[in-house]
């Protein structure tokens, strides 16, 4: 077959590294039976192992020449084959438990997880290759430098762990960053404490919007000094300091003074 080109505007970096495809493949335990999808397969790195272990898998990929590859080498009752945007595809449609796995565009990884928690409710878990850069903010605390939106959104939905660093070198051609893996599990659906998940979203949003304002600058549309003292919060902290379970509670304060 001819050799693939490797395209950047679909992110394309593939693995090549045996030991390290093994170690990720070790992370996800694939157990025969289990539904499954992966998205952005390429040239079928982690497809051949997971096809392997689990009898049938799902993927998806926005690449022509690589889905053609995917049909010569797997028949349907192996591999089912969706062609297109994952940013644009129902992971609902395929049913639940859903595990979710891929080794990640790197170019779309932020929208791509803020398209996957909207399916949280049909997955069992997710793991995925992203940059590590990516990473350390989803897992990130409190306090710390890489605390932002993508950490509160996430951690508000799942819990997360990296599991370990993947160098460049792993990959043909290389990417420019070190990569990492991370491991995605919802959390109960009763820990979901925030009653408008999209006012949230907005709260958090803005109060990540200019990172170096306090809150009272940067929550000024939600909340006045009076609503600070209501809920015993420092308005001259930055969004930064807060963590997860203030902004649920400042949402809900703020549900609450609306209805
Ligand atoms: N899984 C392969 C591996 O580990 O070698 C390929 C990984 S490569 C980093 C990303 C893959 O995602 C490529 O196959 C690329 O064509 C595909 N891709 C890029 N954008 C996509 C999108 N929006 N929807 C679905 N697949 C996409």
């Amino acid at each position: 077959m001819e050799e693939h080109r490797a395209r950047k505007r679909f992110g394309q970096n593939f693995l090549s590294d045996p030991n390290i495809i093994r170690r990720i493949i070790d992370g996800i335990r694939p157990q025969a039976g289990e539904l499954m999808v992966e998205i952005g397969p390429g040239l079928g790195a982690m497809t051949a192992p997971l096809v392997e272990r689990l009898g049938h898998l799902h993927v998806v990929e926005i690449d022509r020449d690589l889905i053609a590859r995917l049909h010569e080498n797997y028949t349907a009752e192996r591999l089912t084959v969706h062609e297109g945007d994952a940013l644009k595809f129902d992971f609902g449609s395929l049913g639940a438990p859903l595990r979710i796995v891929g080794n990640l565009p790197y170019n779309i990884s932020t929208p791509i997880l803020f398209h996957l928690a909207e399916f949280a409710e049909a997955v069992k878990d997710m793991t995925f290759m992203l940059q590590k850069e990516v990473v350390m903010r989803m897992v990130a605390e409190p306090g710390t430098e890489e605390y932002g939106r993508l950490s509160v959104m996430l951690q508000y939905r799942f819990r997360m762990g990296r599991l370990f660093d993947v160098p460049p070198g792993a990959f043909r051609p290389a990417p420019k960053v070190m990569s990492s893996i991370v491991r995605m599990v919802p959390l109960p659906v009763e820990q979901l404490t925030a009653t408008d998940e999209a006012l949230l979203g907005r709260i958090v949003t803005a109060a990540f919007g200019q990172r170096r304002k306090t809150l009272r600058n940067t929550l000024r549309d939600f909340l006045d000094e009076m609503d600070f003292e209501a809920l015993g919060l420092d308005a001259g902290l930055r969004g930064e300091r807060l963590a997860m379970a203030e902004f649920v509670a400042i949402a809900n304060h703020v549900a609450a003074k609306g209805a």
